[in-house]
């Protein structure tokens, strides 16, 4: 709770008072310091000043300054769970309180992209972010807390940014929360194997005055380079605190928040405020601009004033909008951009250029007298792997070859632990079969749970190892090379090599990759991004593939699963190329494109990438995939009566009689195919007249062109809510795993045997491979599942979007499996 917050009369004790230094200091001189009981006397209206009693004094304060005290009240400090307060807190006891209110501390990490927050972040707190080596990983703030030598600290893992100007989405973002949440202290995580480009953000940090702890990681890189810093001098001439750490590994990482604690309770010598020398013009006219806000003597004193002159001098946006916004006499803004021309007209540069020279003028003076530049072995490692992996030669067909063992070991690998699985899955269905009693309950959980899902579960081993394969992509650095190798290709659909990342991270999963879409600068790439990345075929694709590939194409199922991506691939650059024709004319905008060094992951971080991905998964499986199941079995089950076609019970029962009467065992058998060979057209009989059926019926003409036949409508129906559900779908309609072989128990064999019952058709195989193939184009194009068609809309802002991408995306699977057909049959 803060000050601001408080009604009149009200008591409180100081907790602890943010903001920056002078603002800090003016206010602590006042008497408003931690442990101090203050009053509220009054408020006016409107959000004006407030008057308080502190010290015995009268003190008036404005919102935005009282914002920045916190407080605790005598009812909070009672629900404080250690204390047992009898009757009236006195004093002392309210004291107690404010000490252990006062051992929170918020910190948050700030840093370049890459430079290690997020593993800082997850190592101590044991959180499971993700980590890559490529920019743009972190796009969300990330909370977690950590408790460590008494104080309780509440951690923000933030975006990367390089700059802390308002020109990126990022960079505002990070801009804002240090603004609006004031954190307690900022942990500036750099890149020591790259102290120039890392330390311009350190420059604005100190430019706003607030407490900064350096975490120096990659420390292990720095020493392996063998340069040498004087880690001590040059966190003196920062002002700031310096930790070396290694966040991989743990390193360092007390020391860090030892020192964090250190700065929060103003024990750290090192701590002092140094001003960035921007020259004599520059400096002069912040002083000019620092005269008129002092001036304007309502102005808020929540922000470091000189950090603002220097802002307005930069013409940031941002600091424009809050100066008209807060200021009374127009002056400052106006002499702000007096002194913009002024300096301009003197030294005939614009003044921001300028003082980002001074910026860098800075730090390079800190790093001369401080580093001893090493020979980077990473780097001449990292340039001797990319003349072979990026070059113009070599570089694609490598590329080519990488995502072929990736699909190949996925396929392949995956199919043996795919039928331990399978035939796990149906052991117990069997053994549940038997031991509960007859009826529908037994029903509901074999043929309807443990199928449905079991037909879901058997592709996770599949999708481990795609994942294994995309982690390992990301972690070395292979990624980033493939989207500055794909860069080209991007520019000739209007995009670039930016939209990649997320586009690889579509095979996993669509929604993550929307999300990465954040990074994109330019709002129409952004948009034309997202709205392709659906055709990126995401983890949950895959086990309907496999299956159907298995089924109908088992001797080259590599090359249909390439097929399948490059179709979707194919389609994506089309529609792109399409919209930007038709919906909107996307100018490219520049941007650097970052080629972090290689590394080797380390084992901790992929075994935890996989683990992720499968539990999300499982999560998947155990949710919406259970209850699409379920639904999807009881629709089949109901209404029980049904007339058949011919009288079943009769029959079976003769062969069971037949069966009991011989003794010879070939004749046995063959009772025991046709028994179950009935048991079958029973049951399909009964489903096609099941209420499941009926609305099969009613979308069947929409999908005969196509050549499917009603069941596999309403698989295509129920995979809307996540692809996989098509496959447990098929597994609850045809009932796999009740045949009399165990060949013939599989959902594989199942799809080859399914014929048509009735009509012209009737008595011929459902699947031909055509149709198989024409269904599987279909699934991988028609509209996206729930989860995604959400993540559109929110992240474009619109519903329009994502309701345009649902009907869009399933004209085109028509289309297409209608052609697939048309052109397959004309062939075959
Ligand atoms: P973020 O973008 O700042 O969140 O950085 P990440 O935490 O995602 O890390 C980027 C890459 O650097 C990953 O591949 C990490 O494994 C690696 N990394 C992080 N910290 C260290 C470190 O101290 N030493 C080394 N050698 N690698 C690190
Ligand atoms: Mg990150």
């Amino acid at each position: 709770m803060n000050l601001a917050e408080l009604h009149p009369g009200a008591k409180a004790v100081i907790v602890k008072v943010k903001g920056h230094g002078s603002f800090r200091k003016r206010i602590m001189e006042m008497g408003f310091i931690k442990g101090q009981l203050v009053e509220v006397i009054k408020r006016t209206p409107f959000r004006g000043p407030s008057e308080y009693n502190v010290m015995g004094y009268h003190v008036s304060l404005r919102p935005n300054e009282a914002h920045l005290i916190e407080v605790i009240t005598p009812e909070m400090a009672a629900d404080l769970p250690e204390q047992q307060f009898e009757g009236i807190i006195d004093l002392d006891k309210l004291k107690t309180s404010v000490n252990q209110e006062g051992k929170n501390i918020q910190v948050a990490f700030v840093g370049n992209p890459n430079c290690g927050k997020t593993s800082l972040f997850n190592f101590v707190s044991g959180a499971r972010e993700h980590v890559g080596n490529y920019s743009g990983v972190t796009v969300e703030a990330q909370y977690n807390t950590y408790d460590f030598n008494g104080y309780h600290f509440l951690l923000t893992d933030l975006p990367g940014t390089y700059s802390l100007t308002a020109y990126t989405p990022e960079e505002l973002y990070v801009r804002k929360h240090i603004f609006h949440n004031n954190p307690d202290i900022v942990v500036n995580v750099i890149d020591a194997s790259n102290l120039e480009r890392n330390l311009y953000l350190t420059t604005q940090l100190i430019d706003m005055d607030i407490k900064v702890v350096i975490a120096l990681n990659m420390y292990d890189d720095l020493k392996n380079s063998g340069a040498f810093l004087d880690i001590d001098k040059l966190s003196r001439l920062l002002g700031i605190p310096i930790i070396p750490t290694v966040a991989t590994k743990g390193e360092g990482l007390n020391e860090l928040f030892n020192k964090v604690i250190d700065v929060y309770e103003n024990r750290d010598p090192n701590v002092r405020h140094v001003h960035i020398n921007y020259g004599r013009e520059v400096e002069q006219s912040i002083q000019a601009i620092r005269q008129t806000i002092k001036e304007d003597t309502l102005f808020p004193v929540s922000m470091s004033h000189r950090f603002l002159a220097i802002k307005l001098l930069e013409q940031d946006g941002h600091a424009i909008r809050f100066v008209t916004k807060h200021q009374v006499n127009k002056d400052i803004l106006k002499t702000g951009y007096h002194e913009i021309s002024r300096i301009e007209g003197i030294l005939s540069e614009s003044s921001e250029a300028i003082i980002t020279d001074a910026k860098y003028g800075f730090i390079s003076g800190a790093l001369k007298e401080t580093l001893k530049p090493g020979y980077s072995r990473r780097w001449f490692h990292t340039n001797a792997i990319d003349k072979i992996l990026t070059h113009k030669f070599s570089g694609m067909p490598l590329f080519l070859f990488f995502m072929f063992l990736m699909f190949y070991a996925t396929f392949q690998l995956g199919s043996y632990p795919m039928d331990w699985i399978d035939s796990g899955v149906g052991l117990l269905n069997e053994f549940l079969k038997q031991v509960l009693p007859a009826g529908m309950f037994n029903d509901l959980i074999t043929d309807g749970i443990i199928t449905g899902v079991g037909s879901v579960l058997v592709f996770l081993p599949n999708i481990l190892i795609l994942f294994l394969f995309i982690s390992f992509m990301e972690d070395t650095g292979y990624m980033a090379r493939a989207a500055f190798m794909m860069d080209k290709v991007m520019h000739k659909i209007g995009l670039h090599g930016r939209s990649f990342i997320p586009l690889i991270m579509g095979f996993g999963c669509n929604v993550p990759a929307i999300m990465a879409t954040r990074t994109i600068r330019n709002r129409t790439d952004r948009l034309l991004t997202i709205l392709i990345t659906p055709f990126m075929s995401c983890s949950a694709r895959l086990p309907v593939y496999i299956l159907f590939v298995g089924a109908f194409f088992p001797n080259n199922p590599t090359s249909v699963l390439i097929g399948l991506y490059l179709t979707g691939i194919l389609l994506a650059v089309v529609t792109a190329h399409l919209f930007n024709k038709t919906l909107f004319k996307s100018k490219e905008a520049p941007f650097v494109m970052e080629l972090p060094p290689y590394r080797i992951p380390s084992f901790r971080s992929i075994v935890k990438h996989m683990w992720d991905k499968s539990e999300q998964y499982l999560k998947k499986v155990g949710g919406v995939i259970l209850i699409a199941v379920v639904i999807i079995w009881v629709m089949g089950y109901f209404p029980r009566e049904v007339e058949f076609s011919k009288d079943y019970h009769t029959e079976m029962a003769l062969l069971k009689h037949q069966m009991n009467q011989t003794s010879d065992s070939i004749e046995m058998e063959t009772c025991q195919r046709q028994l179950t060979t009935l048991h079958i057209q029973m049951e399909s009989e009964h489903l096609s007249q099941s209420y499941l059926g009926k609305v099969g019926r009613l979308i069947e003409p929409v999908i005969a062109p196509l050549g499917f036949e009603w069941r596999m409508g309403i698989a295509l129906l129920s995979g809307t809510a996540a692809k996989e559900v098509v496959v447990g779908t098929m597994g609850v309609l045809l009932q796999a795993n009740e045949g009399a072989e165990p060949d013939e128990q599989t959902l594989m064999f199942r799809l080859r045997e399914l014929k048509y019952e009735a009509g012209e058709k009737a008595g011929q195989p459902v699947f031909t491979p055509i149709i198989a193939l024409a269904f599987l184009v279909f699934v991988l194009i028609y509209s996206p599942c729930i989860g995604v068609v959400s993540a559109i809309a929110k992240e474009t802002g619109r519903w329009r979007w994502a309701l345009f991408m649902v009907t869009y995306t399933t004209f085109l699977a028509w289309i297409l499996a209608f052609a697939v057909k048309q052109i397959g049959t004309l062939f075959f």
